[in-house]
């Protein structure tokens, strides 16, 4: 039986993240999630340039998820921070990489589960009503929110979680009546529960967490048996030289020594098109 099974564990948010991660957690491990909104995890950082981010991703989530524990006094404390960047392919994409960390005080362990997407995070500069509302379309309003600001990004006032026709109309006069050159920005809310985008990336990192939580190592039991290393160097079936293509998955214990070598088993040879003497 699992460790996590009939535990508790806290989550400090205020962005409803709790929905997704309690059902993922409560479906495949029998772990119940407690959430807490005691402290403002605005202070450790904003998308919308106000607060920096406290740290790394990880940093941030590490924080997020030991702050909850000390507030409901619970021994197991989960967090999830995101990060919003260029796509890893071509760097022209707006791009989401969730982090979902759990922190198990009583059994010594952290793990992390990631995922990584294809964000809905849009903006733009307007300064009719008309651009604005095309703008909207992309934007994936109003099941998407938005943020705007008079003038560009960096201005200090913004009205946030804009989710209704009237109200962004109401927001697009407010912030162009401030702006000295009659200018508003306009970006999707990043903030979960303003953002399904974002919220279904959440619950895909959680999935992969639980993952981890249910893998248990084949020596010492210990959970988060998983891919520490990746072997390449796969011989090309044209030269013989080794490729960056994958040879092996190393699999590794977090408590003990023990590992697994998965995929040495059948010799095989890269494809010439993936080598870089053949096909530079
Ligand atoms: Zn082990
Ligand atoms: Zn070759």
């Amino acid at each position: 039986m699992s460790i996590f099974r009939n535990r508790s564990a806290s989550l400090l948010t205020k962005h409803g993240k709790e929905v997704v991660i309690s059902s993922v957690l409560d479906a495949e491990l029998g772990c119940q999630v407690k959430q807490t909104d005691a402290y403002d995890t605005d202070l450790l950082g904003t998308f919308t340039q106000e607060i920096p981010r406290y740290g790394s991703q990880l940093d941030a989530a590490r924080k997020k998820a030991k702050l909850g524990m000390e507030l409901l006094n619970l021994d197991l404390g989960i967090a999830n921070e995101g990060a919003f960047v260029n796509d890893p392919y071509a760097g022209i994409l707006s791009w989401n990489n969730e982090l979902v960390v759990l922190i198990d005080q009583k059994n010594d362990l952290e793990l992390t589960g990631f995922s990584g997407a294809p964000a809905q995070s849009d903006s733009g500069y307007f300064s009719h009503w008309e651009e604005l509302s095309q703008f909207t379309d992309s934007a994936l309003f109003p099941s998407h929110y938005l943020v705007i600001k008079p003038t560009d990004e960096y201005h200090p006032q913004s009205r946030k979680g804009i989710k209704d026709l009237p109200e962004l109309k109401d927001a697009f006069e407010w912030a162009k009546a401030l702006s000295s050159k009659g200018i508003v920005y306009v970006e999707n809310d990043l903030r979960a529960f303003a953002n399904p985008t974002r919220m279904e990336n959440i619950r895909k990192a959680t999935i992969d967490l639980a993952q981890k939580m249910k893998s248990l190592c084949p020596k010492c039991q210990a959970p988060g048996f998983w891919v520490k290393d990746i072997q390449r160097g796969l011989p090309c079936n044209a030269c013989g030289l080794p490729t960056e293509q994958e040879i092996a998955k190393i699999w590794g214990c977090l408590k003990c020594d023990h590992q697994d070598t998965e995929g040495m088993k059948v010799l095989r040879f890269a494809d010439p098109s993936k080598c870089h003497h053949c096909n530079p």
